[in-house]
């Protein structure tokens, strides 16, 4: 071939990739598995149109090619319902429904396969309700029932904050010391035989432990990445992910910095460091108030250094690690949009997933393989757990 003709191939090659990626992405069954829209809906707005605030609504994660969309159904600690945890998850289920209801042309609200199917055949973003930590739950195994009733139909046992039957990764990493009660393990069997998905992000690493031995069921872990990568207690090792693999089940890799790359986590400490004194002014006035304290640390850190950005690429580093440790079969994405701070470059919001898919065509993944990643390792066990 004369090297005259060898940069018009170059050029060609650039043009079909993306091209090549935009038809896999479309044709693929795309499952995100954690999205914290809710959060917003429950802060008054509306998630119906397009937003020009945070990283998805209804419009914009059909743009981004999302077939199914596992909304968080999550209750800030510091929330006060006369119900308490389980009153305000109620009130977010009821918000989520009338979404759906006012919305039928495009969003259905799914419980299982059969379901799931007929509404991506009508060409509709199916929704799945998944609850974050299981404190509406309490201490009462009905709740679990008359959430289940209710459409949940998978559970993180904990967030951040543990149950009194399970124990969260932070808490863990902490000193806490527990897995999961007696009651917890009363929760893992009721959830295996109703048919909810047992969602181990969050949990500590005996608390994981503790699952997997109880559970006759594949898990997913709706929203973690790799702790090889980016040490965090929220991320899952090496040893974690052999174990979910051998169970069966699924890892839906996080998007946010601090869990992708360590230099975020590590600079953003530095700047806390640097800015203490001014800081403790600051976190003095909402020390009652740690949802506010969350947000304020997050405006603090961006005002006063430029951010160290992670990268789309970064999250295909920990699609690559989950693959080279559990296998092509046990991984998947979780991206936590809305719920996170800042999304990486190039994944800014979820319009940007189809370039997720033209880096993994980049680094060689066959059509097959893509397809198991953007959603069809997750059906195979949601199809398998989610019978009823
Ligand atoms: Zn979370």
């Amino acid at each position: 071939m004369s090297m005259l003709f060898y940069p018009v191939i170059v050029i060609l090659a650039l043009w079909h990739a993306p091209q090549e990626a935009v038809r896999i992405h479309k044709e693929a069954i795309v499952v995100d598995g954690h999205n914290d829209l809710l959060m917003s809906v429950m802060h008054g707005e509306n998630i119906e149109n397009r937003r020009k605030a945070g990283h998805s609504d209804l419009v914009r994660l059909r743009e981004g090619g999302v077939d199914v969309q596992v909304f968080s159904i999550w209750v800030p600690p510091d929330s006060k319902h006369d119900r308490g945890y389980t009153g305000y998850a109620d009130e977010e289920i009821d918000s989520l429904d009338a979404i759906l209801s006012r919305n039928r042309d495009r969003v259905e609200k799914v419980t299982n396969i059969v379901e799931l199917q007929r509404c991506l055949k009508r060409g509709k973003l199916a929704c799945l309700y998944g609850m974050e930590g299981g404190h509406p739950i309490g201490n009462r195994l009905e709740n679990l029932y008359h959430f289940f009733e209710r459409g949940v139909r998978s559970l993180g046992l904990t967030w951040n904050n543990s149950t009194s039957w399970a124990t969260s990764a932070r808490d863990e990493a902490a000193g806490k010391k527990g897995g999961l009660s007696s009651f917890g393990r009363k929760i893992v069997r009721a959830m295996d035989s109703l048919g909810m998905l047992i969602d181990i992000s969050h949990l500590g690493p005996s608390a994981v432990k503790d699952v997997l031995a109880e559970t006759r069921n594949p898990v997913i872990a709706s929203h973690s990445s790799c702790d090889l990568l980016a040490h965090h207690y929220r991320n899952l090792t090496d040893d974690q992910l052999r174990a979910i693999a051998r169970n069966g089940g699924v890892v839906m890799v996080n998007f946010y910095p601090r869990f992708l790359d360590s230099a975020v986590t590590k600079a953003e400490m530095q700047k806390l460091k640097r800015f203490a004194r001014e800081w403790k002014v600051v976190a003095g006035k909402y020390n009652d108030n740690p949802t506010r304290l969350r947000k304020e640390r997050i405006t603090f850190l961006a005002a006063r250094y430029p951010q160290v950005h992670a990268t789309l690429r970064r999250v295909a580093d920990h699609i690559d690690h989950v693959v080279l440790v559990a296998g092509i079969d046990h991984v998947g994405i979780g991206s936590d949009y809305d719920g996170i701070s800042v999304a990486p470059l190039g994944l800014e919001d979820v319009t940007h997933l189809p370039e997720l898919t033209a880096e993994l065509l980049r680094r060689g993944y066959s059509e097959a393989s893509i397809k198991k990643i953007l959603g069809g390792n997750f059906i195979r066990v949601f199809s398998r757990v989610c019978v009823n």
